[in-house]
């Protein structure tokens, strides 16, 4: 992958500490994952598919109140994992995906996600070709800003992984740096509200963005909305800026920030 970036005035990732949040799917929660982000004052960007097989996704006036107060990315049109489709079909599902959004929402959408995570080498180039700004993977473990805006790691997941998961996925994802992260400064913890305590706390040390996903039918399937608020809260007395995942994506575009390296992944399981 290329890095189009000139190195006038990078900024100093130290000084810089951001926190931003995923909500993906779509959900009929996400309206309370919305009432509870408001509560305690944090940004965050929606991912909303056209269309889910799996689940049913809210509709155009739904998304629309979402939007008065947050982002809405895009989550391709029918949630279709990209990695097993051809170019063809993988460059239409992403393309008329965002233009659904836009009509719903008569504005640019600028910030994609990648159903299941699940990319292949054509697809961030097929995403961005398509007029997103940035793309992000569910590429764990990660808290700085990536080499390529189209592979865009997160540092939590709002679902308890196994260690053994943990190591497996970024394995397969070939996310060196998410393995000797997750043991070095996220200490091995396996309970996401933990896990997401460690990004903060090394974000507020050293800098960079914490950045934690979530779908909000799981909250509602596994009853973890009081453990939700828990972490909003925790976020909120942090101190690090919060913000949406297309402000970062414009923070990158605009040429500004010194990229930390990461291994370029191969973009694996969930
Ligand atoms: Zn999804």
């Amino acid at each position: 992958m290329t890095n189009a970036r000139s190195s006038s005035e990078p900024i100093d990732v130290v000084s810089d500490r951001y926190v931003t949040i995923s909500v993906d799917d779509g959900s009929a929660g996400d309206m309370k994952t919305a009432d509870l982000l408001h509560k305690y004052g944090l940004q965050a960007t929606f991912y909303i598919p056209g269309r889910n097989p799996e689940r049913p996704v809210i509709g155009p006036s739904q998304i629309r109140e979402l939007s008065r107060r947050f982002e809405i990315g895009s989550h391709t049109l029918n949630h279709a994992p990209l990695k097993f489709l051809s170019d063809e079909k993988a460059s239409q599902e992403i393309r008329e995906g965002k233009q659904l959004m836009e009509e719903v929402l008569g504005e640019a959408v600028i910030s994609f996600c990648y159903p299941r995570g699940k990319f292949n080498g054509t697809t961030p180039i097929l995403v961005k070709n398509a007029g997103f700004l940035g793309a992000r993977t569910s590429l764990m473990n990660l808290h700085d800003f990536p080499r390529n805006p189209f592979l865009w790691g997160v540092s939590t997941q709002a679902y308890s992984h196994s260690k053994m998961i943990h190591v497996r996925h970024a394995l397969l994802e070939g996310n060196f740096a998410g393995i000797r992260n997750f043991f070095q400064d996220y200490k091995g913890a396996t309970d996401w509200e933990e896990h997401f305590s460690r990004a903060l706390a090394h974000v507020g040390e050293h800098g960079g963005i914490a950045h934690m996903i979530m779908h909000s039918w799981e909250m509602e399937d596994l009853g973890q909305w009081k453990k939700l608020e828990s972490v909003f809260a925790a976020i909120s007395r942090s101190g690090l800026t919060s913000v949406t995942n297309g402000h970062l994506y414009r923070i990158w575009s605009s040429n500004r920030v010194s990229p930390v390296p990461v291994a370029e992944p191969a973009g694996g399981p969930r």
